[in-house]
């Protein structure tokens, strides 16, 4: 097995093109990591939750991780890593251009961009609409590697 650097390019041709990944955030030195949908645009990756402890954790601590990857077979992947800022899009006139932005991207990345993000407040039993939010991951750093198979390894 050969694994490689990717490009800035290819890292960010697989974030687009898969979609969703783990976001990491750190509270007292405590990670939590859960898998989000994101829409990847130059330089943002944008989101869409209602608040629960991730977005109160990342309030808090606005740096972040997102890992993403595609696995073929046991030799053949590629992982992405992203280092990162959030930052929250309130819903008040001065980020009314951010969240359109944000909303609009989304739609394009997935049909049902707002499914997940709802449906996880079921689970905390205290939804209200007020509590929707989209936010953005600013990367900050983005790496890469990628495993291919080697012509020449002995099984
Ligand atoms: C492929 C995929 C895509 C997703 N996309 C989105 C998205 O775009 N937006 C979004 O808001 N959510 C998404 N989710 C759901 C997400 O992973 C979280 O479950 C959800 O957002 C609630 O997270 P929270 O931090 O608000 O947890 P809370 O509702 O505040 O619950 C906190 C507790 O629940 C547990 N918990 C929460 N989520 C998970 C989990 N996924 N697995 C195991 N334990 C968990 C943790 O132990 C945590 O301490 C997605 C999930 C998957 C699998």
């Amino acid at each position: 097995m050969l694994v490689s650097e990717m490009s800035r390019g290819e890292c960010e041709d697989l974030l687009a093109r898969i979609g969703y990944g783990c976001l990491g955030c750190a509270r007292k030195d405590q990670p939590y990591v859960v898998p989000i949908y994101f829409a990847a645009a130059p330089g943002l990756l944008y989101g869409f939750a209602t608040v629960g402890q991730k977005i109160e954790w990342m309030r808090l601590n606005p740096l972040v991780c997102l890992e993403a990857h595609e696995v073929l077979n046991d030799t053949e992947w590629a992982s992405v890593v992203v280092q990162g800022r959030y930052e929250e899009f309130p819903d008040t006139p001065q980020y009314a251009q951010e969240r359109r932005e944000a909303q609009s991207q989304l739609e394009k990345a997935r049909l049902l961009w707002w499914k997940t993000g709802l449906s996880a407040a079921q689970a905390r039993w205290r939804f209200d609409r007020d509590r929707t939010v989209f936010y953005c991951i600013h990367v900050e750093e983005i790496s890469g590697r990628r495993a291919s198979h080697d012509p020449v390894e002995r099984k």
